[in-house]
């Protein structure tokens, strides 16, 4: 039997139907891309398009459904999801290092990475049901996060991850999330909920996914996707991988008018590229990742240089530590904090160090921050102050002038 036709045998489209109309919710199909979607019979979205961004435009209804009480915490909100995922018989996992050497891609994308050695290494296949906050990081995303609103290149990926169960088993896993989601305070009825079916390839070969993707009021908040993923050496392996964005569920519940409102320090002001590029550093340096030229380092180095050539000035190295607290409530950190931001500072000043000694043409900076450069500069080797001071001005212009307009 070709896999083709295994995979539509497992998955059928009617199945879906069948489980959403039990659970009240009406079949419909988008004007714009014609997409089949569902949504409750007394819902108040617009149901003539699907949730999908590029069909509403991104119109973000949500922010103007009244508001809870008290805002919650994204880790408040992680901790009542695993609460509810434990007393459904589910086994909570420690989320993977960020620096990933096993799978296809640099760094964890998404939870289902934790599957990795058994798609790529032909490792025992796990039958445990696993909830999992990974925190990911998607480079992808980095052109978007100064004029798309929620978006950041890191997050954490709240997410149930099932190896061998069947269609019917996988829909009763996505009843489970809307028990919870319905729990935390968003409600069916503001939801969207759209059937995609694609083929993806994992480095295994092609294979078919469904995903049905989730819409609160006009945001993507996640998809439950079914995969049926080839294998060289035994039959397919199917998995259940329903994840969502933290940090959306947050925006969703707390409905501030901008997804960053929560996330940066209450006190600091600055551009969304700046908090999302001190977030991500420091989510790979406490992960222990050093900056190199390819693979996880190259990203650091990425980061650090942007941090460097249009933040150095502002109070980056304060932002970078309530990150690093930020992903430590997720993961172990695997370095101290206080070393951690003395590495993120050495690569952010190598480019500081770099462009003065350049100008100036003066003796070489040491892999050294850019006080014991200057130190070294001054009473070693007698160079004017002035002159050092006028050089960091001419040397980064923006830094400090950006900063201040942006306050
Ligand atoms: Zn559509």
């Amino acid at each position: 039997m070709g896999y083709k036709q295994k995979y539509s045998e497992i998955v059928n489209l009617e199945a879906v139907n069948e489980f959403m109309t039990e659970r009240g919710w009406q079949r419909r199909s988008c004007d714009t891309c014609g997409r089949t979607f569902f949504s409750k019979p007394s819902t108040k979205i617009d149901v003539s398009i699907c949730g999908w961004h590029k069909c509403n435009k991104g119109h973000y209804q949500f922010c103007t459904y009244s508001k809870r009480k008290k805002m919650l915490e994204p880790v408040q909100i992680s901790s009542k999801m695993s609460k509810y995922f434990r007393s459904v018989g589910f086994e909570l996992i420690t989320p993977r290092n960020i620096a990933n050497f096993k799978g296809q891609t640099d760094l964890v994308i998404a939870g289902v990475q934790i599957f990795d050695d058994v798609i790529h290494h032909n490792q025992k296949i796990c039958k445990d049901k696993m909830f999992v906050v990974q925190p990911c990081v998607r480079m992808q995303f980095q052109p978007h996060v100064e004029s798309q609103e929620g978006t950041s290149t890191s997050f954490v990926n709240v997410c149930t991850e099932n190896m061998e169960v069947n269609f019917r088993e996988h829909l009763q896993l996505v009843d489970h999330w809307c028990t919870i989601l319905s729990k935390l305070g968003l409600h069916m009825n503001d939801f969207i909920i759209t059937i995609r079916t694609s083929v993806k390839d994992w480095g295994t070969g092609k294979f078919s996914a469904l995903e049905l993707f989730f819409s609160y009021g006009g945001l993507e908040l996640g998809d439950a996707t079914y995969l049926l993923i080839p294998q060289a050496s035994r039959s397919a392996i199917s998995i259940s991988d329903i994840g969502f964005g933290l940090e959306r569920i947050v925006w969703a519940i707390n409905k501030t008018d901008s997804y960053f409102d929560t996330l940066i320090p209450w006190t600091a002001n600055g551009t969304r590229e700046m908090f999302d590029s001190c977030r991500t550093l420091a989510l790979l340096i406490l992960c222990g990742v050093q900056a190199t030229n390819k693979g996880p380092g190259l990203q650091f180095r990425r980061f650090a240089k942007v941090i460097s050539g249009k933040y150095y000035g502002a109070n980056i190295y304060g932002i970078l530590r309530y990150y690093f607290d930020y992903w430590a409530q997720f993961i172990e950190p695997s370095i101290s904090r206080e070393s951690a931001i003395h590495l993120a500072r050495l690569e952010i000043e190598r480019f500081v160090n770099l462009k003065i000694y350049k100008t100036l043409k003066l003796p070489s900076p040491r892999d050294e921050t850019t006080e014991t450069y200057f130190n070294r500069l001054v009473y070693t080797y007698n160079i004017n102050i002035y002159k050092l001071r006028k050089a960091m001005q001419d040397v980064l212009p923006n830094a400090e002038n950006q900063y201040i307009s942006n306050s």
